[in-house]
């Protein structure tokens, strides 16, 4: 029994997750009924503040209740975690009251905002982008291209960020809020999703290339902040994003645990093979070391509202890799039974391979770390902006 009610919930489902994960996997399809089950726990957008609907949750709530079910459906986590930081987490902090009033209850009903950043041209050099919001009057007009977005043709808020032009003037980069709910009838003239973008893992999840042609967007949908910003709140996604992989990894470490005793060869369990031992003690001891490295990332949310950057940049890494190293183990710890779909770990090796690439590849976490490290600037793009800004930022 957990002493934290979120995490208590989250154990509630984790079972019902599990016998359906290989499902979504199969058939690639989103998890619409575990979906609906979080939102009658109370999950999805728990960290909205009360006043909006929500329960006012704290990022280690979120890190809490992620890690059973990322044990039980990869998938699932990875909605909970997006449906409570990143987008959302930015909008909350610098939406405006309209804004905040709009985005709350969709997320409580049910959605996961999307966050479009990455272009074929700008991946890890974000600040590269071209995508451009020109201004026309009390409105914008968005031009251009992102992929790799998650959940993109699907959610019903996309926070775009793009470059202000301004008179002719490049302005940085903001965000803009994109209600979009065909079913609705809501389906603002010249977004386009192109085409779904497959993936060797998370199947259920669709990661989309949309393109934006002359897309209106009424200034009251600007958000007032400018990149480092919205960046920050990507903070906490990258702590959320940490924990999927790391729940990942105990339930393989747990399913590992197992089998070591059930398993017979030789005339011996194979829990009694020192070999399997020393590979189980790492494993526990890298899951160990990660969680503790995500709960302090979690818990540095400061007057911000967003986690430390540094600690969630090296907690994100560690936990990524981490998380990679353990499920692989596992699935050798099973032999061809886990290279085989009739145990989940061939599913968990395949979506835990993600999280060394999304959200800031651990090349560029590391950047990060050994900045702070150093107290240096490190600027790597054509612009220098994003990196001086955040190598040297304060939080
Ligand atoms: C499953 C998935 C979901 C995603 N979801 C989203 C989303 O919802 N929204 C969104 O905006 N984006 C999303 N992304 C995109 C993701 O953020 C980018 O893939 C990531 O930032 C890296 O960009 P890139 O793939 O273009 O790689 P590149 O930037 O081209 O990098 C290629 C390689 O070079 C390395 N590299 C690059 N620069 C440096 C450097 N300075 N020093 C050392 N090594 C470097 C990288 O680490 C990487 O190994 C998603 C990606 C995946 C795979």
């Amino acid at each position: 029994m957990s002493d934290n009610p979120y995490e208590s919930r989250a154990r509630d489902l984790a079972e019902g997750f599990a016998t359906r994960a290989a499902h979504w996997d199969r058939t690639r399809t989103y998890p619409w009924p575990n979906v609906a089950e979080m939102v009658a726990a109370g999950l999805m957008g728990m960290t909205i503040p009360r006043e909006y609907g929500g329960k006012g949750a704290s990022c280690l709530d979120v890190v809490r209740a992620v890690e059973p079910v990322a044990q039980a459906c990869t998938l699932s986590a990875r909605i909970l975690v997006e449906a409570n930081m990143g987008g959302i987490g930015a909008i909350m902090a610098y939406g405006t009251e309209a804004q905040k009033c709009l985005c709350a209850p969709i997320v409580l009903a049910g959605d996961k905002p999307a966050i479009c950043i990455t272009e074929p041209e700008a991946g890890s050099a974000a600040t590269e982008m071209t995508t451009t919001a020109r201004r026309d009057g009390d409105r914008w007009l968005l031009n251009g291209t992102k992929h790799w977005i998650t959940g993109g043709g699907i959610s019903k808020l996309h926070l775009v960020f793009a470059r202000l032009v301004e008179d002719g003037q490049d302005r940085g980069i903001g965000g803009f809020i994109i209600h979009r709910d065909p079913e609705a009838g809501l389906n603002p003239a010249g977004f386009e999703v192109v085409r779904r973008e497959w993936t060797m893992g998370l199947c259920g999840m669709p990661e989309a290339e949309l393109r934006f042609t002359d897309v209106v967007v009424p200034e009251s949908m600007r958000i007032d902040a400018d990149f480092a910003d919205l960046m920050r709140a990507y903070n906490a996604q990258r702590v959320g994003a940490g924990m999927v992989a790391l729940g990942v990894a105990s339930g393989a470490l747990d399913h590992a645990t197992r089998y070591l005793r059930e398993r017979k060869q030789f005339g011996r369990p194979l829990a009694e093979f020192q070999g399997l031992q020393w590979m189980l003690a790492d494993m526990d001891t890298g899951v160990h070391a990660a969680r503790l490295m995500l709960h302090e990332a979690a818990a540095s949310v400061g007057d911000g509202g967003f986690p430390d950057r540094t600690l969630a940049a090296r907690a994100k890494m560690f936990a990524a890799e981490t998380a990679l190293k353990v499920v692989n183990d596992a699935l050798q710890m099973f032999g061809a039974r886990g290279y085989g779909d009739t145990e989940p770990l061939e599913r968990m090796y395949r979506d835990v391979r993600m999280f060394t690439i999304a959200g800031g590849t651990v090349q560029v976490l590391r950047t990060q770390v050994a900045a702070a490290r150093l107290g240096i600037r490190a600027p790597q793009n054509r612009e220098g902006y994003w990196q001086i800004k955040y190598a040297a930022g304060s939080d």
